[in-house]
């Protein structure tokens, strides 16, 4: 297959591993937000966040606390942000699941998503169809 972070975890193309397990690798992304922006992934390949085993997100998300605090202690960031693009609408390049782990400190004048108002039983009616499948 022809992923990119399929190649890493071979070690076929070069990637600054920080953490790895059995079922897990953390490796910097090449172009952070900020010093220590960090993808953590299964080393088996999954597209999104639907087709990975609930033991598998377990682990991952085991690796983005270790990351998380090793941000704060290592590096001295204050924050992070934990996100993960799923799917090519919501912005995911490579197609093979992953999580940021995007370090923060107060001021550093990075802006997040623009949120909007529900319109009158707009909000009542979303969750009902949602309850529906969940
Ligand atoms: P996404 O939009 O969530 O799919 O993000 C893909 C991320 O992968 C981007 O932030 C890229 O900078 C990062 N990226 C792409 N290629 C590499 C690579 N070879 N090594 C490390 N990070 C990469
Ligand atoms: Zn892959």
């Amino acid at each position: 297959m022809d992923c990119v972070f399929c190649k890493i975890v071979a070690g076929e193309i070069p990637g600054a591993k920080v953490y790895e397990t059995d079922e897990v690798l953390a490796f910097l992304d090449i172009n952070p937000v900020h010093p220590g922006h960090t993808l953590v992934i299964p080393k088996k390949h999954y597209a999104n966040i639907e087709e990975a085993p609930a033991e598998v997100l377990s682990q991952v998300i085991s690796a983005v606390k270790k990351v998380g605090l090793a941000l704060k202690i290592g590096l001295n960031y204050q924050g992070y942000n934990v996100t993960e693009n799923n799917d090519p609408a919501a912005g995911q390049l490579i197609a093979h699941l992953h999580f940021h782990v995007i370090p923060r400190f107060e001021g550093d004048g990075l802006k997040l998503w623009p949120q909007r108002q529900y319109s009158a039983g707009e909000l009542e009616a979303t969750a009902e169809k949602l309850k529906k499948v969940l």
